[in-house]
This record gives C-alpha cells, structure tokens and sequence, in this order.
C-alpha cells in the first residue's frame, strides 16, 4: 500500500480489532466508524466517529497493540496514513514541537487510563473539529506537491527601485499559487505549509530556476547585466544538506553570474547563528550576496550585525507605513537607517507606498525602495511589456 492512500471500504469491514498489532492510521473522509471494546465477553460502543476524525494514530506512535476495535459502520472512504509516514513527520519535527507533542501524548494517555468510556466520547467529539483543520491541511498538503509536478506554481516579481537613479535596480521573486479548485491561495499560508512539511526545498529550487531563467531574459530587454533578482531563503532549506550547492549548480546551468543573486534571510533564522554563519560563509565565496530581511521585526540582537558578512538590510514596511504616524516609528526607522549605512550595508526599504514616504526615505540616505508606488508584484511578461 501507498504512504497515504485514500480507500473504500464497505459497511461491516473491520479496520482493526482489540489486541492487533498497529501499523496504520486513518483519517475519515466521509461514512461513519464504530469504536468498540470488549466487556464481558460482548462489543461495548465506546464512540462513533465521521468525517474529519482520526484514529489509530495513538498506537502507532507508541507501539502499543489496539486498545480498540474499529468497523465501518456504513461504507467509508479513509486516508489511509502507513506508520512510517507518521514517524518520519514526528521525526523531522522542530526539536520543540516533537517535545511538546510527545509530552501531550504522554498527558492523553495517562487520562485515557484513567476515564470511563462515556468520557471517552466527549473528548472524541471534541477533537472532531482539529481533526477536520488537520484534514483541510493534509489535503492541502497533497495539492501542493500535486501544483510543484504541474507547474501550478509561478514567480512574479515586484521591481526594487534605485532611489537615487530613478531607475528598476533588481525584483524580488514571490510565488503565487493557482489552485484549480481554491483559486488564489494567500502566499504566507502556502509558504508556511511549504515550511513544515519540506516542500520547500523543492519549491525553493524550482522557483530559482525559473527566477534566474527571467532574470536572463529582464538582463537582455534593457541591456544591463547589472540588475539583480532577489530570492526568499527559509530556514528548511538551510538545514537540508547540498543545499548551497543545489543553489550554485542551478544558477550557472541558467547562466546567472552569482553577484547578480541576493539570497534572502529573515532575521528570525540568525537565531539559529552558527548554522546561518556557516551558510553565509559557503554562500558569498560562490559569489552570491546575502540580505537580511524585514529587518526590525525578529528578536536577533544588533551585535549579530557585526558577526554577520550581510551585504544587505530589508527595512520592513511596518516601519515604513508608520513613519508619519508615530515620532517613535519615524526615530527607530531612522536609527535603523543610520546603522546600515554605518555598516556599509545596502538598504533596502519595503512598502513604499506614496511620493512622500520616497522623498523621505531618499532624503535620510536609502538607496533603494520597494512598494506598491512602483508596482506590485507581476509576472515575467507583464514586466518585459510594461516596465521598461
Ligand atoms: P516578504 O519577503 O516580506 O515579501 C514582501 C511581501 O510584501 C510580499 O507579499 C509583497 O507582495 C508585499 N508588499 C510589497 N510591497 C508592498 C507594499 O507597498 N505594501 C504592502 N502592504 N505590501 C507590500 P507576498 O507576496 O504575499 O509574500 C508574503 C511572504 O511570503 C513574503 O514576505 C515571503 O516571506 C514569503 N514568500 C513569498 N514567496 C516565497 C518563496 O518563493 N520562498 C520563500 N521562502 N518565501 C516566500
Ligand atoms: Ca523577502
Ligand atoms: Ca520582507
């Protein structure tokens, strides 16, 4: 059987019966599951449950036999999930989430020993509704790896604009999703789904690819091989081995020279400083350039600054937008401005929405903007058509 499969079964089927040793979990899709356990020598009904629930999850996580007996009670269309699946998303868990999660199965099962059945049932009813988020996002989850094979992922770019020259400097690749039934799916939703199941290591391979391979294209419309495209790096991609090295190959096979790319990092990931330190290293000596992303909103202290070799500072647009609303945005902004420049870094500033946020910008020492009063972001054909 597959990984995950989704499988009919018909009504009266037996999924699992008490004592059986475990190696799948199931997800219903629709029809209706009977949970039952033996008390003296008869079935006893210990809980129904629909569309959306889970079970059999708990005895595969700790190798117990089934506490339970499972049967369709009408005819049930289930994702089946194999053991190895569900480990091996356990294993690859943030540290603190797999720590979290095994203390709260530990908690679950101490109550479960403890509780009558009727009590049993209540809580299965309560878990109804996480499961059918659960559901919604491993369907989600299958799609996604569905649009990666057939190409229902695409870049658009949105222009970096050179403040002093009045001029398109370099873009920013963003991905967008088409869902063929869901249409538009939010950028920040995908890409954090992409985060936490891996995908977007693939993703972030595929996405340069096609970046590089339109940068190529931008170079040639205006005859300036100076322009840049600047790519979104999250911290998956940094812990998945070769990834430095998938980097570099893809951007000589698309014939992108290394100091046109600025590979982008939220100052979130700094955290995790040695691995990011190492990753700058590797990075700048293939000749890429390194920015720091919507920078003023992570918790990493200003001496990293001076430990990291950044070529760049994204001001984030928070700061932006709020700098003729409030004196204490417009001085932190500010104080950010002087310190990138004191550092010899780029700056970047995002969300530049009106004249007067540029003039005010420009005015302080940014060289380079970023917001809707350019464009927003747009795919490669509207680009080569309209902007330049
Ligand atoms: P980000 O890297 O901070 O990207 C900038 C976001 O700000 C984009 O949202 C962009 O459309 C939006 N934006 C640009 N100018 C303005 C403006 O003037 N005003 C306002 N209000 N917003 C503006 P988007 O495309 O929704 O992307 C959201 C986030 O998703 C990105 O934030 C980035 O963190 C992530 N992302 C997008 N594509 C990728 C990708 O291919 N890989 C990775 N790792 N992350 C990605
Ligand atoms: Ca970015
Ligand atoms: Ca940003």
């Amino acid at each position: 059987m597959e990984q995950e499969a989704i499988c009919n079964f018909p009504q009266g089927h037996v999924l699992f019966r008490e004592g059986d040793a475990a190696d799948t979990a199931y997800i219903i899709e629709s029809g209706t599951i009977a949970i039952t356990t033996e008390q003296k020598g008869e079935q006893q009904l210990l809980s129904e449950l629909g569309p959306g629930e889970i079970l059999g999850e708990m005895a595969l996580i700790d190798d117990k036999n089934r506490t339970a007996t499972a049967t369709c009670a009408s005819a049930c269309r289930l994702k089946v999930i194999h053991r190895d699946t569900l480990v091996q998303r356990i294993e690859a868990a943030d540290p603190i989430i797999r720590h979290l999660l095994q203390l709260t199965l530990q908690r679950y099962r101490h109550q479960m020993a403890s509780q009558s059945p009727s009590s049993v049932k209540i809580q299965h009813n309560a878990a109804a509704s996480r499961a059918h988020e659960a559901l919604e996002k491993l369907n989600l989850e299958v799609d996604l790896r569905q649009a990666l094979d057939e190409g229902q992922l695409q870049c658009v770019y949105q222009p970096i604009q050179d403040l002093v020259r009045g001029r398109i400097a370099g873009f920013e690749a963003l991905t967008r999703w088409q869902h063929p039934q869901l249409g538009a799916i939010n950028p920040e939703a995908f890409i954090n789904l992409a985060e936490e199941t891996d995908l977007i290591v693939p993703i972030g391979l595929h996405n340069l690819r096609q970046a590089c391979h339109d940068l190529k294209a931008f170079q040639a419309r205006v005859n300036d091989t100076e322009l840049f495209m600047s790519i979104n790096v999250s911290g998956r991609q940094l812990h998945h081995p070769g990834f430095s090295q998938q980097v570099l190959e893809i951007v000589q096979a698309e014939g992108v020279h290394p100091r046109r790319i600025k590979l982008e990092i939220t100052e979130n990931l700094v955290l995790d400083f040695d691995r990011v330190q190492n990753w700058i290293q590797e990075s700048k000596a293939h000749g890429f350039r390194i920015s720091l992303d919507d920078f003023g909103t992570g918790y990493s202290g200003l001496g990293l600054l001076c430990q990291l070799d950044l070529n760049t500072l994204k001001i984030d647009k928070s700061f932006v937008q709020a700098m003729f609303d409030s004196r204490c945005e417009a001085v932190v902004l500010e104080t950010m401005v002087h310190l990138g420049l004191g550092l010899e870094l780029d700056i970047i500033a995002e969300g530049v929405e009106t004249e007067a946020h540029e003039n005010h910008l420009r005015a302080l020492g940014v060289q380079f903007g970023q917001g809707y009063l350019y464009a927003r972001p747009l795919g490669r054909e509207e680009i080569l058509s309209n902007l330049f």
